[in-house]
């Protein structure tokens, strides 16, 4: 048994078979071969070495004669590695001693190798461990041959344990079939965290490197409340995790017939409690946990699932979808944020060296007006049917919102001349999630109908720490006493102008943030479908006097440490649960 600390990002607990990916996104297959299989096996790694060399040896001398011998022996480097005979004793080794496979050794091997490479002092011999990864997937390659396949055609449940999964990669993930997914890198606040959530599986990230000590098939545990991840369990743990997982659905049980009742607060504040959404098909999930409607609609996923971009039918049909279930309660739509770590087939600078300042979100859709459009078309098409509002992301200027602005007008006028039918009234509002919209909110105020916080975002741009990283994770905290400032400041602003303000970061769906939040007169919370009934719970066994002297007390301290141990302990004085 192995156990590794990662980073929380997807509650409850899973326990399953592990399909373990490699760094292009391909399935590693089982580490052990049986006895009788050995001969076969060597006869494999063989051919693999073979075809690998004759692919090398081709290849230096097709680029000798273009550019030269100097160029072609660049290969010649590759070509002694494969050929090297202590490599080659040690993959025998393992296969014949230990009945490793050959992928496994291959791996295995190589990887040690660059390794050593890369904790070179100069950088020119680090960068040479580029090579020996190149000769490692060349042998996987031809080891695999067709057989190499993909995350698509799952036929029984699996837990995913990966390098690293792109939003893309996850939010392709067989809902059927992938219970729950380990990655080695990414932090608390990355989109493929979020889209663990949209899919309702238990969800561990940034473990540090493991996958080679684990094999296709082990059995492993991710409890995704702990950040844990238990690789080849013993009976025990496996036990206690089986009895664990039944408490888990018990609870949800238990907090179901919250679903009819509204999230009122003891002394009658009516409090909403609306989801976050990334898909269309959770709006299922929103209806079924009793949301108040959808407080943020991811829309970028619609372009991040498809090779394609999603043409203004795509988008209609997906908001309209939305909204039947919905059945009259608000639907959010935030336009496109695509970038940074969201990356479809939108042309984009080459080389961005700070994605996340880069050009993403409203930023590239003002550059890219035609895309844009066709989203507001559809959006607006759509608010015929139901009650739309449209939202715009990361607004860092009122300059930014004004030109968001003119181009929806653009667009409405649009529709008008061609006798489209659509809601000209319909609520737009925009996202705080720059420092810079909060110091300007008194002026956004004026120009929005409403606004929401992007706490995600709002704690990586005002601590300077990566959402994304678990080098950094530490630092990225939303009991800050920075971030609160922020966050006190625009529902402040908000309230003077009876302009209402919601959070739909993933702060709002965290119950140990609730009575701080409700004390600091947050009234709108847009969370992931699962918390809602947590959320209710929580405002439905509070009064508004106990929140407010919490925020009071919270707003004095001067460091998220002592933030976070007083919310525990006023948590546990109410008997509210924390995620954290
Ligand atoms: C946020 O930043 O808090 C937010 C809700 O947007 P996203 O997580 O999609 O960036
Ligand atoms: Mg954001």
């Amino acid at each position: 048994m192995q156990k590794l600390q990662g980073i929380a990002v997807s509650p409850g607990v899973a326990i399953g078979e592990a399909l373990v990916m490699d760094s292009e996104g391909f399935r590693i297959p089982r580490r052990f071969v049986s006895r009788d299989a050995v001969v076969d096996e060597l006869e494999r790694l063989d051919k693999a070495i073979a075809a690998s060399a004759a692919e090398i040896a081709h290849h230096r001398e097709r680029v000798a004669a273009e550019l030269g011998e100097k160029y072609g022996a660049i290969f010649e480097a590759h070509l002694q590695i494969l050929q090297d005979a202590p490599f080659r004793n040690e993959l025998d080794e393992m296969i014949r001693q230990r009945h490793y496979s050959p992928e496994y050794a291959v791996s295995h091997t190589l990887r040690r190798y660059a390794q050593v490479f890369q904790r070179a002092e100069t950088s020119y011999l680090a960068e040479r461990a580029t090579d020996i990864f190149d000769i490692e997937k060349r042998l996987l390659r031809h080891l695999l041959g067709r057989r190499r396949e993909g995350i698509a055609h799952l036929t029984s449940p699996v837990l995913v344990l990966a390098h690293n999964l792109t939003p893309s990669e996850t939010s392709s993930l067989d809902r059927n079939f992938v219970r729950g997914f380990v990655t080695e890198i990414g932090g608390p606040g990355s989109h493929t965290a979020i889209v663990a959530e949209a899919l309702e599986i238990p969800a561990v990230v940034g473990t540090g490197p493991f996958l080679t000590e684990v094999s296709g098939g082990d059995l492993v545990i991710i409890d995704g409340d702990k950040g844990l991840v238990i690789l080849q369990p013993d009976e025990e743990t496996l036990a206690l995790y089986r009895h664990e997982a039944e408490a888990i659905r018990s609870l949800a049980a238990k907090l179901e017939p919250l679903r009819d009742l509204p999230a009122e607060t003891r002394d009658g504040v009516r409090i909403q409690v609306l989801g976050n959404i990334e898909f269309p098909y959770e709006v299922d999930h929103c209806f079924d946990r009793g949301a108040d409607g959808v407080g943020l609609y991811r829309t970028e996923f619609l372009y991040l699932g498809s090779e394609v971009e999603p043409t203004e039918e795509v988008h209609f049909q997906a908001y309209s979808q939305v909204l039947r279930v919905m059945a009259g309660k608000p639907v959010v739509i935030r336009t496109f944020d695509l970038g940074a770590d969201k990356l479809p087939n939108v042309p984009r600078p080459d080389n961005e060296n700070n994605p996340c300042l880069g050009l993403r979100s409203i930023r590239l859709a003002l550059r890219n007006l035609p895309l844009f459009r066709t989203q507001l078309r559809a959006a607006l098409r759509a608010s015929a049917l139901g009650p739309i509002e449209i939202m715009f992301p990361l607004i860092s200027t009122l300059l930014e919102l004004r030109q968001a602005k003119m181009v929806l007008a653009d667009v409405m006028e649009d529709l008008q001349e061609h006798r489209v039918a659509f809601n000209r009234d319909l609520p737009v509002g925009m996202m705080v999630e720059t420092p810079a919209a909060v110091l300007m909110i008194d002026r956004f105020v004026e120009a929005v109908d409403f606004l929401s916080l992007g706490t995600n975002d709002l704690i990586q741009y005002t601590l300077a720490v990566d959402r994304s990283n678990r080098d950094v994770v530490g630092l990225y905290n939303p009991a800050d006493p920075a971030v609160l400032r922020l966050i006190a400041m625009a529902i402040q602003a908000a309230d003077r102008k009876s302009v209402p303000i919601n959070m739909c970061g993933q702060m709002s769906g965290n119950p140990l943030y609730t009575m701080l939040l409700l004390g600091m007169g947050l009234r709108h919370f847009s969370v992931t479908p699962s918390a809602i009934p947590e959320i209710k719970h929580v405002c439905r066994s509070v009064t508004l006097a106990e929140c407010q002297a919490i925020a009071e007390r919270v707003m004095l301290m001067e460091n998220a440490r002592d933030v976070k141990s007083y919310l525990k302990e006023e948590t546990k004085k109410h008997k509210l649960g924390g995620m954290q």
